[in-house]
């Protein structure tokens, strides 16, 4: 892989801080959200419903996009994303600080 991260690579890091700023935003309102529906079947009687699953699904999804949003920040801030368990590790490290596993390091 040959694509410069310096490149353009400012104007992605404020356009990923915005994108993680808004999904943070929505996956608080979701979880309201849910928390609502679930209160609403917790007083009807009922376990939560098919809207409840719903909002879980999306929540499932906003909290995807925002790791994956997340990851990207770490690399182009030049952090090392382990592969096996998607922490962050200082370029330093050999191995990952969370898992211990072999980091590999970018471009080789
Ligand atoms: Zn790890």
């Amino acid at each position: 892989m040959t694509f410069s991260v310096k490149s353009g690579g400012l104007h992605r890091r404020a356009q990923l801080t915005r994108q993680i700023h808004d999904l943070e935003a929505e996956i608080i309102l979701q979880t309201q959200e849910a928390g609502k529906l679930a209160y609403a079947a917790h007083c009807a009687g009922l376990p939560g419903g098919a809207e409840l699953q719903a909002v879980m699904k999306q929540l499932d999804t906003l909290h995807g996009q925002l790791s994956a949003c997340r990851q990207e920040l770490d690399v182009l801030r030049g952090l090392l994303v382990c592969s096996a368990c998607g922490a962050s590790n200082d370029p330093a490290n050999l191995y990952c600080g969370t898992c211990g596993k072999a980091l590999s390091q970018p471009g080789g």
